[in-house]
């Protein structure tokens, strides 16, 4: 992986297996992503289209307004290494804002939720698909083992999938506070405790299958030290 830290930012290439479509078959690939804190005013502006159409939340890629994409490019000279320069310029971005969801439960009645209707984690964790097969698998498995109980089964899948999700959107946001942390001052104007020493970021951040030691009411201290 390779990291850059703009003040308060966070960019981060990952590799991935070679691809195998066709004419680029074997061809190397990565995973590139630049985390950036913004305001309501400036995503509504982000997701506004250039005949001044309001998409809301998010905006189809093609129709992100060219001069932000000159606008980004340009911060990305200014800020990046040239190694990551070159994900910003070669392609067309694409623009994500993150927020976290948490289900009180996950079975109503004979409905349930799983996958990304169950939990979303900040993309920190790299995990939204993995979760989501596992809910699947965890289901299929509490309705083989409990014997046509169907009340039971889906109480066990309830029980295990809301542990693991709550875990899942804690380890998120500990990962992400760091960047919101930033921007805040801590007392008395000194550095914000929560605003972590960017090498402690990378460990964190590269030991994907770890979790945090998570509190009932959030999380604030991590198992890697
Ligand atoms: C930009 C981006 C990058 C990501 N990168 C990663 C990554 O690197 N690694 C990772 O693990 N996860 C990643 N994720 C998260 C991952 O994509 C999701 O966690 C995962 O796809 C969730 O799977 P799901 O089956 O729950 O939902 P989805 O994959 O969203 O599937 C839901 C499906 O339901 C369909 N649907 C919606 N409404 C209806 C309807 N009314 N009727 C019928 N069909 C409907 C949708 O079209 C969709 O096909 C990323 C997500 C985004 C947005």
């Amino acid at each position: 992986m390779t990291f850059a830290f703009p003040p308060g930012e966070l960019a981060l290439v990952v590799p991935m297996a070679p691809g195998d479509d066709g004419r680029r078959r074997g061809a190397p690939r990565a995973q590139f992503s630049w985390f950036r804190p913004t305001d309501s005013a400036a995503l509504a502006d982000l997701c506004t289209d250039a005949n001044g159409r309001r998409h809301g939340l998010s905006i189809p890629p093609p129709l992100i307004r060219s001069e932000l994409i000159v606008d980004l490019r340009a911060q990305a000279s200014a800020m990046l290494p040239p190694q990551l320069l070159t994900a910003v310029t070669a392609g067309r971005p694409l623009a994500q804002p993150i927020f976290d969801l948490e289900s009180r439960s996950l079975v109503f009645g004979r409905a349930l939720l799983l996958g990304d209707a169950a939990f979303v984690a900040r993309p920190h964790v790299g995990t939204g698909v993995t979760k989501a097969a596992l809910d699947a698998q965890c289901l299929a498995d509490a309705l083989r083992s409990t014997d046509g109980d169907l009340d039971g089964a889906l109480h066990r899948y309830d029980h295990e999938r809301l542990a693991f999700g709550r875990r899942l959107v804690a380890r998120g946001r500990y990962l992400g506070e760091w960047l919101s942390a930033f921007h805040e001052p801590g007392r008395n104007g000194a550095r914000n405790a929560r605003a972590r020493d960017p090498l402690v970021v990378m460990r964190e951040l590269g030991a994907a299958g770890e979790m945090p030691r998570v509190a009932s009411a959030g999380v604030r201290e991590s198992s890697l030290r």
